[in-house]
């Protein structure tokens, strides 16, 4: 509903002025109603308290949250509806949302009327606060799923007109769609305005947007640059997921990410514990608002670091450094070492446009094997030193005994998620063991 939407969207952008106490105060409040409605409606979370003893008075404040135990995607996925939806709720009159669970199965989430009002109200303080306005036209990048059906009523008065374009087709047929639309705005995967960048800057002259905004992938900083010079815009990343909608947000700043703390908790751990400002942490959330399906500290897989300085632009929302990627992202050394996939590009090459290098991905196969996929400008031409020096520094990092591939390929695909991943691996790895 409009109305109400506008009217989260006006408490949500105040609360960006709140002195940090006062804001952690209304969080608290809303944590506590959200634990003993799940307590009380949801049976998967009633037995899952009384498993370890919780009473939903036992939890008073966002430290207290601890003593709930974790849930997985996997405890999500093999729930019935009945056991995870609230029973004073109920399915009925929920939009669901399917989002990848454990080994590839296909999770559900709902949620009621009101979230996604509230969802919508996040966002577009986000997008507000970033200097969007009402009038601007977006275009928005992105897997054809999520398409939305139909133009909303306010998009015929000027408001908000949307235009969506599939991250599936190629740059060229983007570029097209996107010279008859004349966006303000432009919205996607960081990859995908990456290669359409980099197909852009051959172009003599096209219509730049005012605004950039990306997210859905670890942004690094030759696809920012990339981005930024060619669209004359700097991106502005944004950190979100299917279970929780937007999480977390960059201003112009670029301290960090602002977390939305009066929509989801944040919590970084790491063998059972909070991590300290600076380290690396697994991401735990709790949703403050979806009554519908409750989430209670729940494992995203996703691991980033978070910080005590405040940002300087005002904003009192705390802020994540960064967001370090998937677990799967991580890679493991011979001895062990937890690597993250951030470290490539240029890594393990000097310098990509010199080199020819388009496209770059590294799949962990083995625990001793690195597999690295190039799309490169001409392969006939492709310098074998290259490689030698890549591979030399790899194995430098990694361990003398790992063994590294190359494959050359014309381009590398993007999963069935719409995301080119450049870090996969393929061995189990659990956090907590190292
Ligand atoms: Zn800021």
């Amino acid at each position: 509903m409009f109305a109400r939407s506008a009217l989260y969207l006006y408490q949500l952008r105040k609360n960006l002025r709140l002195e940090s106490a006062e804001l952690a105060e209304i969080n608290r409040k809303k944590l506590r109603a959200m634990i003993k409605h799940a307590y009380e409606n949801v049976p998967f979370y009633h037995r899952k308290f009384s498993s370890v003893g919780i009473k939903p008075d036992d939890i008073k404040s966002i430290s207290d949250l601890s003593k709930v135990p974790v849930t997985t995607k996997y405890e999500i996925q093999s729930s019935s509806f009945d056991d995870i939806v609230a029973s004073n709720v109920g399915v009925n009159g929920c939009t669901a949302r399917a989002t990848s669970g454990s080994l590839g199965i296909p999770l559900s989430v709902f949620f009621d009327e009101e979230t996604l009002d509230f969802e919508a109200a996040v966002w577009n303080r986000a997008y507000l606060e970033n200097g969007l306005r009402l009038t601007d036209k977006m275009a928005i990048i992105r897997l054809p799923r999520f398409f939305p059906k139909g133009r909303r009523w306010y998009e015929t008065l000027g408001i908000s007109r949307r235009k969506y374009i599939s991250v599936f087709d190629d740059p060229e047929r983007q570029l097209e769609l996107l010279e008859d639309f004349k966006p303000d705005v432009i919205k996607g995967y960081s990859s995908s305005l990456a290669i359409l960048s980099d197909f852009c800057r051959k172009r003599a002259s096209f219509s730049k947007p005012r605004l950039v905004f990306t997210g859905s992938e670890s942004m690094d900083d030759r696809n920012r640059k990339l981005i930024s010079s060619v669209f004359e815009a700097e991106p502005l990343d944004y950190y979100g997921c299917i279970e929780f909608s937007l999480l977390a947000w960059e201003c112009r700043e670029h301290m960090g990410y602002h977390m939305n703390t009066d929509s989801v908790m944040m919590e970084f751990v790491e063998n059972q514990e909070e991590v300290s400002p600076g380290e690396r942490g697994e991401i735990v959330c709790t949703s403050l608002v979806n009554h519908a399906m409750p989430l209670i500290r729940y494992r995203l897989e996703d691991v980033g670091i978070p910080v005590e300085e405040q940002c300087s632009c005002g904003r009192t929302l705390p802020l994540l450094k960064k967001v370090e990627g998937r677990m799967d992202d991580f890679l493991i050394a011979m001895d062990g070492r937890v690597i993250s996939g951030q470290i490539f590009s240029p890594f393990p090459f000097e310098n990509w446009e010199k080199e020819g290098i388009r496209q770059f991905r590294v799949i962990q196969e083995r625990r001793d094997k690195l597999t690295i996929q190039l799309a490169v400008n001409d392969s006939s031409y492709f310098d074998a030193l290259v490689l030698e020096n890549a591979r030399r520094r790899l194995q430098q990092l990694f361990g003398e005994d790992m063994i590294v591939e190359f494959q050359i390929l014309e381009k590398i695909d993007r999963d069935s998620s719409g995301k080119l991943r450049t870090t996969v691996s393929k061995v189990p790895f659990h956090w907590k063991n190292h």
